[in-house]
């Protein structure tokens, strides 16, 4: 579904991805780890080219992209892959001028062009799969942090995306409502959602990833599924990093 190949990313002289590999498959959940400052928001903001790199390549679907420093890639193909990918933010980024339920349609009707109907209809539909049917006429601020993240996540799936991306999605919030969010994001790994999340959740990592990849001074240090990368750990850097969490 996604392949990442020698990807870097500089802003100005700071030199942050230094060459990513990556490889993201049809109905995955790859979950991105590493220290403060490794690169791993940057990493995902590139994925969705809220970021654009500075060279490398990224495939998605059929989408084909290659970046080279200097020339700026077209409209259509940047349009072409936001698309395709659904952002779920740390800091939930709601329209706060706009209820639940319209947080949901407006997307769909701008972008997609879908009529009101059905975009609401297919709202009120998500609202109801994140535990939220019965919150779609109020505003944000009357709502929890867990819930409002769970509209983010729903809002991004309205757009009916190949892949959602979650940056630290419940890094924001109070410890006691981190667990509904995370059991909206697992529910829909375990429906073959493709999902790429960066977190520092190690729990929701050994038991929601596919993949586990630990980033650190802007490379892949280690990566494979969750009992190779966090019980057979074969690179010194990131024991340190986990024994550092435990
Ligand atoms: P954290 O876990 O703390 O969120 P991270 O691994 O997600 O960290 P990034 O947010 O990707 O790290 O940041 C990596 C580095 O890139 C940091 O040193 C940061 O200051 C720098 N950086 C990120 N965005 C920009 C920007 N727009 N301009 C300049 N430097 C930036």
């Amino acid at each position: 579904m996604i392949q990442i190949r020698n990807l870097h990313k500089s802003f100005d002289d700071l030199h942050i991805l230094k060459g990513i590999d990556l490889e993201v498959g049809s109905g995955e959940t790859v979950v991105i780890i590493g220290p403060s400052g490794s690169g791993k928001t940057t990493l995902l903001r590139c994925l969705n080219l809220l970021e654009t790199p500075t060279s490398g390549s990224l495939e998605l679907g059929a989408l084909h992209l290659t970046f080279t420093p200097g020339k700026p890639l077209r409209r259509d193909e940047t349009l072409a892959l936001r698309r395709e990918t659904g952002m779920v933010f740390q800091s939930y980024n709601l329209f706060p001028h706009m209820t639940a339920l319209q947080n949901l349609m407006e997307g769909q009707v701008t972008v997609l062009g879908r009529s009101k109907a059905e975009a609401r209809e297919k709202a009120l539909q998500l609202l109801k799969k994140v535990g939220l049917a019965d919150r779609a006429d109020m505003y944000p601020h009357q709502l929890s942090g867990g819930q409002q993240q769970r509209v983010g996540i729903a809002r991004a799936m309205a757009m009916d995306p190949k892949v959602l991306l979650f940056d630290e999605p419940t890094s924001a919030l109070d410890p006691e409502l981190v667990g509904e969010v995370l059991r909206v994001m697992k529910e829909l790994a375990q429906e073959g959602m493709t999902m790429v999340v960066v977190t520092h959740e190690m729990k929701f990592a050994r038991d929601v990833a596919d993949k586990v990849v630990f980033i650190d001074g802007g490379v892949v240090v280690e990566q494979g599924p969750p009992e190779q990368v966090f019980e057979a750990t074969q690179q010194e850097r990131t024991k340190q990093f986990l024994n550092k969490l435990s």
